[in-house]
């Protein structure tokens, strides 16, 4: 919770949920709604931790909306309709190791490509079988595994 008082001036702190201002990537992004402590005297905001994540949490599900991206909740919720770990999910799409993570946690945004894959999947989940099939030739590197081998590793989907 918030003090009574402003360690600043001394003012009165109210209670306000006026819309914050929270930089996201280079841009600030005001979020409504998020419940804190306002001083009446010289506007010095005060944050309970449990605000200040809803804060930041909101701030990136509005950014990553604003540039047309999956909130990562969203990326979750299709990952998971799949029932695939996020190094699984990684393979399924061609990402590195760790991008899944971070793109739910909401540290690293999403290309637009890998965007559309993952609604692509959304709306037709029967493509994950083309991408582990085989169907679809990719050449293998270092850090990608030739299909053939992801579908043995994934069988069944
Ligand atoms: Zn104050």
């Amino acid at each position: 919770m918030y003090p009574k008082r402003c360690a600043a001036c001394g003012g009165r702190v109210a209670t306000s949920t006026v819309a914050l201002p929270f930089c996201v990537r280079g841009e600030t992004v005001e979020v409504p709604d998020i419940e804190h402590g306002a001083c009446t005297g010289c506007g010095e905001v005060y944050l309970s931790l449990d605000a200040t994540e809803r804060l930041q949490t909101e701030a990136i599900r509005m950014s990553k909306a604003a540039r047309g991206l999956l909130a990562p909740a969203e990326i979750r919720d299709i990952r998971r309709s799949f029932s695939m770990s996020q190094a699984a999910f990684e393979d399924l799409l061609g990402v590195g190791p760790k991008t899944v993570i971070r793109w739910e946690k909401g540290t690293v945004f999403q290309s637009a490509t890998a965007d559309r894959l993952m609604r692509l999947l959304r709306m037709q989940p029967g493509l994950s079988r083309a991408l582990l099939s085989g169907e679809l030739c990719v050449p293998a590197t270092a850090d990608r595994p030739p299909i053939a081998v992801l579908a043995k590793r994934y069988p069944g989907r």
